[in-house]
């Protein structure tokens, strides 16, 4: 018998996911952490925390299924991407808690390297924008504090790596400091073309050379998992960032080939070609993975603040739904929004706009206006704003889509889903195999010993497909553009 495991360790909680040879999952773990808002817009993690959750959902899955060690084959790891940690080499601690991807605390850095004249600079680097959202201001800022002359760090006495550099440190018991591409990309210290860490980016933000881990491909001989309790040590033979990990998952290996996940937001991806894309409409440029010493493949990537998160406010807000799923037979009573649209920049508006300023707004309220109605421009404005995003990425990678693979909580929507399909006019593809995450982080180390190479039983799909485009259809997208005019700038 031969199993693999991913690790997935998540904003929120840790997870490992047992998959047999033909890609099931036989079992799941998962274990919930705390949260640390320390001050306005600071979010942390206990870096312990971290480790003992994942820890523990590695050894429950073992258990829990009664695998021998013998028969798992490899680990995959796949992990909330940016979040950012410093520890001690010799002692192996933490030097500062992980400050989390969502902590703002370096916005003010950002706008200073900004009005410095280093934002084209950044971007044509990293392919990223210069965002605290992203480790290395992270990083700076733990230096500063931790070791404000760069002695301990310049002298190799510090680590810094983003989640997965941490959990490889502590599966390997310290042997093994290293990234993978994918992650390191979202550093925002990587070069994008080179795939390796950048000397002007370092410069820039003072961080010495001697704290960073090695990248390595994202697919390769990483190290041995070896933990107390554990007969066998365990090799680990895939990394990468959780987005990236959910786009190999889908199996998008081709150029043009694009995901969505639908969860709290939306994340979308798509698969660049094997040269790093240029935006022109505010996305990201990000690599999604290398195998071995061969090409890197390239992704654009663009990101929805609220996408789920907007049906959870007419559950929370707004009392007009029980629960989420509800949604859906509510909005399908009417079958249209009756003119109204809602754009949901509750918190600005993301991809590819970009305008913090803007606010949520409701428009086209007539006497006639019901929950139902409001319900229904909730679920197309999900959809609204994907197709924002999948047209900007059209134009910027000149890759035509020709058909979506989805994933997340929202995808569960059938409404929501053939809503999606009619506005791209491409197919929407929902896999039976909803932890595609998990499935990517092992899919790519099952491969480093000949697994999952053929077609899977994990890779049957429901399929939407475009009904014929209506006038109707093309009033209500130049109604959104409409509506999305109104809100942006609103908080100014
Ligand atoms: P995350 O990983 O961001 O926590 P999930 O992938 O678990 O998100 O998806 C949860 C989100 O999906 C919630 O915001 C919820 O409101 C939304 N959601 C869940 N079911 C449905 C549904 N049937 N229709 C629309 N939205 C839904």
């Amino acid at each position: 018998m031969s199993y693999t495991i991913a690790l997935d360790q998540g904003t929120t909680s840790s997870r490992a996911l047992l998959f047999d040879a033909a890609g099931g999952v036989v079992a799941t773990a998962q274990r919930p952490f705390q949260q640390h808002f320390p001050a306005p817009g600071w979010v942390e993690h206990d870096p312990e925390d971290i480790w003992h959750t994942q820890l523990a959902c590695l050894s429950e899955v073992i258990a829990m299924y009664g695998v021998s060690l013998a028969d798992v084959d490899a680990i995959g790891i796949t992990n909330q991407r940016e979040t950012t940690l410093v520890w001690d080499r010799k002692t192996g601690k933490p030097v500062y808690p992980a400050i989390v991807w969502q902590d703002r605390r370096t916005a003010d850095l950002c706008d200073n390297l900004r009005r410095e004249g280093h934002k084209n600079f950044v971007q044509d680097t990293t392919g990223l924008i210069l965002d605290a959202y992203f480790s290395a201001t992270k990083l700076a800022w733990i230096l500063d504090r931790v070791d404000p002359l760069r002695e301990r760090a310049a002298a190799g006495a510090l680590a810094f790596g983003t989640v997965d550099a941490w959990l490889l440190w502590k599966l390997t018991g310290g042997e093994v400091h290293a990234t993978d591409v994918s992650n390191a990309s979202r550093t925002m210290l990587m070069d994008i073309r080179t795939g390796t860490w950048s000397d002007p980016m370092l410069e820039l933000l003072h961080i010495p050379p001697e704290v960073l881990p090695e990248i390595k491909p994202s697919q390769g001989l990483f190290g041995h998992a070896h933990w107390s309790g554990a007969d066998r040590d365990v090799p680990i033979y895939a990394c990468l960032g959780d987005q990236q990990a959910a786009l190999y998952g889908q199996h998008c290996e081709e150029p043009g080939a694009v995901k969505n996940t639908y969860g709290t937001g939306c994340f979308m991806l798509m698969h660049a070609g094997d040269s790093p894309p240029v935006s022109r409409h505010q996305l990201l440029s990000t690599v999604a993975w290398t195998k071995g010493a061969a090409t890197r493949s390239y992704a654009m990537e663009g990101a929805v603040f609220m996408a789920g998160a907007t049906i959870q406010w007419l559950r929370d807000g707004l009392g007009i739904i029980e629960d989420a799923s509800a949604v859906e037979s509510l909005a399908a009573s009417v079958g249209s929004s009756d003119g109204v649209v809602l754009v949901p920049a509750f918190v600005g508006l993301g991809a590819p706009h970009w305008d913090p300023s803007a606010r949520g707004t409701i428009l086209g309220l007539t006497r006639g206006t019901t929950r139902a109605h409001l319900a229904y421009a909730a679920l197309e404005s999900i959809a609204f704003q994907t197709l924002d995003v999948l047209k900007a990425m059209e134009a910027d990678t000149g890759l035509p889509i020709s058909s979506l693979r989805v994933d997340g909580g929202a995808s569960a929507n059938n409404l929501l889903m053939q809503l999606q399909a009619d506005m791209l006019g491409v197919p929407v593809v929902r896999p039976h195999m909803t932890e595609s995450t998990a499935w990517g982080a092992a899919r790519m180390a099952g491969q480093m010993v000949g697994l999952y190479d053929g077609p899977m039983a994990s890779e049957e799909n429901d399929v939407f497909e475009p009904r014929s485009r209506s006038a109707s259809l093309d009033d209500s997208i130049a109604r959104w553009y409409r509506a999305i005019d109104r809100a942006k700038t609103w908080a100014l």
